[in-house]
């Protein structure tokens, strides 16, 4: 006996929920990529890319997903045996790490851990003692998808700033951009980075790359670059050119479509919306805890990302077991725990194409999992998420 039919829902961090309207968008005949359409469609995105990151820095879109996007950061600007510093707080800034370490980058962790966002102070006190600059570039991610948690990016920044060092900041928005706020300029950062297939709504295949002036300079010099990844082989008018080949025509079709729908609702919107389904998803999760199996990730209540929540799971209790209850019976994909939350883990994504019934249907098929696999929670989650959506939206 099952509750499922017709379409399945992916509550993973991606690839999401896409909306009908990006999937149309593709059934179409390619354009003639030298067409005039085309490269006003191919301009038309790089602008966007723009606004999304807040930069007045080069866009660059690449037929790619997130490794590859973090791999043309790291070809265009460090030379082999540069210093990177990664900035700990999950998976995916240490999975930005090891490629580059691969690429012949020297690469230091700065350590974190899996349950909290990185702290400000501490990167201001490793890059003052790093006096003769030997340390080329920093990476973070603002959302580790992993961890669960938001870091504060414009906070550390700051820092960087305050220590005086002039690596450059390079932040992975693949968690994140669409969904929260990201300032690229204000926040001091030099390159950015992203994916199409979270929550920007459109397939996976694309890589996006935003880099600034400071980035610039140090490309002309830098030596890991290759002819792929090259950004100043991806300039100039010529959108075969741009795209290191053929362009990615339906991708970009379906990206122009979501991203109309995210300038539509209007970015500040996009953004509240994320954080009343996420808020919705943290009420639903503090009351199931007072069973003491589940829990939070994330200590800290302001470092918990408006994007995805880590649910972890104690004592014999196996995620996986609600993973698959939840997908086989009911038709919702939840996220599993990856790397050090291995089997200790669940997640639940709320990015990108999300709404009200998609999340309040979400948490009520956990609850329906927790109460079949009889797994101890407190009772009255997905009525907390009720309630708060209630009071907190006003008619
Ligand atoms: C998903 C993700 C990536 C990797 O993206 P892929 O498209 O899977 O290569 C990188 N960083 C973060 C923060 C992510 O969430």
């Amino acid at each position: 006996m099952t509750v499922r039919a017709g379409r399945e829902f992916l509550a993973i961090p991606g690839p999401t929920v896409m909306p009908d309207e990006v999937l149309q968008a593709m059934h179409r005949p390619a354009l003639d990529i030298y067409s005039r359409e085309m490269i006003a469609l191919s301009d038309g995105l790089h602008r966007d890319l723009g606004t999304l990151f807040a930069t007045k820095g080069r866009c660059y879109i690449h037929i790619s997903n997130g490794h590859g996007a973090w791999e043309s950061v790291i070809s265009n600007v460090l030379s082999r045996g540069d210093k990177l510093l990664v900035l700990e707080s999950g998976r995916f800034a240490i999975g930005w790490g090891h490629a580059a370490e691969l690429m012949g980058a020297e690469v230091e962790v700065l350590k974190g851990d899996w349950r909290r966002a990185v702290r400000p102070d501490e990167v201001e006190a490793r890059l003052r003692k790093d006096k003769n600059h030997e340390i080329k570039a920093i990476v973070i991610a603002q959302v580790d998808t992993a961890s669960g948690v938001v870091n504060d990016i414009e906070a550390i920044g700051k820092a960087i700033r305050a220590a005086g060092h002039p690596a450059l900041y390079m932040v992975d928005a693949v968690a994140s951009l669409g969904c929260m706020p990201f300032e690229m300029d204000k926040w001091g950062i030099d390159v950015a980075m992203s994916g199409s297939q979270k929550g920007l709504m459109t397939p996976p295949g694309l890589g996006f790359v935003a880099a600034n002036d400071r980035a610039q300079a140090v490309h002309k010099k830098a030596n890991m670059r290759t002819p792929y990844w090259d950004w100043t082989e991806r300039e100039g008018t010529e959108h075969y050119r741009r795209y290191a080949g053929t362009a990615p025509v339906h991708l970009l079709f379906a990206m122009r479509q979501a991203v109309d729908m995210l300038f539509a609702e209007g970015l500040e919107n996009v953004f509240q919306r994320h954080r009343l389904l996420a808020e919705a998803v943290r009420r639903a999760v503090a009351v199931w805890a007072e069973g003491q199996v589940l829990g939070f990730n994330i200590a800290e209540a302001g470092e918990r990302s408006d994007t995805v929540t880590t649910v972890t799971v104690s004592g014999d209790y196996d995620p996986l077991k609600l993973q698959h209850y939840c997908k086989e019976k009911c038709g919702v994909v939840l996220g599993m725990g990856i790397g050090d939350l291995q089997g200790q883990a669940f997640r639940i994504a709320h990015m990108g194409h999300v709404n009200a019934p998609m999340i309040l249907g979400t948490l009520g098929v956990v609850e329906v999992g927790l109460n079949a696999l009889q797994m101890p929670h407190g009772k009255g989650g997905l009525e907390a998420a009720v309630s708060y959506l209630g009071e907190n939206v006003s008619a």
